[in-house]
Order: C-alpha cells, then sequence, then structure tokens
C-alpha cells in the first residue's frame, strides 16, 4: 500500500495535468482530499465497529447461541457453510432459529429483524414489518402448510409457516356378540 504522502503526490501530479493548476496549489488540494477521505474511511470503520458491538449485546442480552451447520448445494454434493440463531424457549419447541444466512452478521441481523416482533409459534400470524396480529389467521393460506399472504394493517407481504401438530386418542372396540 501506497503511504498517505505518496498518495497525495500521485493526486497533486493528476490535479497538475488534468487542470493545469500549480504545483503548490495541487498538492494543497490533494492533502485536502486525502485527509477528508481518510476520515471518512476512518468514520465507516468506527461505524461498522458499533454495528457489531450491537450485534453482540443483542446476541448476550437474548442468549442467542449461534451454530453453523452446511447447507447441501442442490445436486452437487457440496455444502456451503449456513449460519443460524437459536433462540431459547420455556415451551416447546425449545429451541427456535429465528434468523439465518450465510455470514453471521447477516443472520444476526435477520434474526434482530424478526425479534422485533414475536412472530413464531403462535396462536395467530403476526406481521413481521408492523405486529398486526391476524385473528382470522385460520381462513388464510387455503389450507397449505406454507403460504404467502398479505398484512390487513402495512399491506406488506408475509410468508407464512402453519404448524400442525397431530395427536391421536384410541378406545377398545365393542366386542363381537359371538
Ligand atoms: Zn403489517
Amino acid at each position: 500500500m501506497r503511504t498517505r504522502e505518496e498518495q497525495i503526490a500521485a493526486l497533486a501530479s493528476e490535479f497538475v495535468t488534468e487542470t493545469g493548476m500549480g504545483d503548490g496549489f495541487s498538492l494543497m488540494n490533494a492533502r485536502a482530499h486525502i485527509l477528508e477521505a481518510e476520515r471518512r474511511a476512518e468514520q465507516r470503520v468506527r461505524a461498522e465497529i458499533a454495528r457489531d458491538s450491537e450485534r453482540l449485546d443483542w446476541l448476550e442480552s437474548g442468549c442467542c447461541d449461534v451454530r453453523f451447520r452446511p447447507e447441501p448445494i442442490a445436486d452437487t454434493g457440496d455444502a456451503d457453510v449456513y449460519c443460524d440463531i437459536v433462540q431459547h424457549h420455556m415451551s416447546n419447541p425449545k429451541e427456535r432459529v429465528i434468523g439465518s444466512a450465510y455470514t453471521i452478521r447477516s443472520a444476526i441481523d435477520a434474526a434482530r429483524e424478526v425479534a422485533k416482533f414475536d412472530t413464531n409459534y403462535t396462536d395467530n400470524i403476526i406481521c413481521p414489518h408492523c405486529g398486526y396480529e391476524d385473528y382470522d389467521s385460520w381462513e388464510c393460506g387455503d389450507g397449505e402448510d406454507a403460504f404467502e399472504t398479505t398484512c390487513d394493517r402495512c399491506g406488506e407481504e408475509i410468508g407464512v409457516v402453519r404448524h400442525v401438530s397431530v395427536s391421536y386418542s384410541s378406545k377398545k372396540l365393542e366386542a363381537d356378540n359371538d
């Protein structure tokens, strides 16, 4: 990587050839440009670091697990590494994946988005955009297990998975009379 002084000199000579500025004036301008660029780069880095500490704080406050798993790539026999954010609950299912992505940062961001409203394993569909609870959820989706619907309040599209649990009851049959 070039040093700051080298970058300034290179930019200054570009100014001289492209604008016909004097040498001294070009150097002064070039220096101001480079310093401004450095300042912005530093701001960006600082903002990224701040976002990362927010992500860590969020994981800690929710006691979420970060789990990596292989995600098979269709028909190739290969797999990508996928990151899941797992939330723990008292009731079943006790472990719930609330965000998944190829990178840990995107997975946490997805989980934070979901966690704004409790939208997992709820009695009715909760809009992940505005938190609206649809009390007519049973009418949605034509009996499909997975479907898309639109929020009645904010109009945003929602992907829904309907969890159905199956249970059985049995009894003795009437004895035959013979
Ligand atoms: Zn909504």
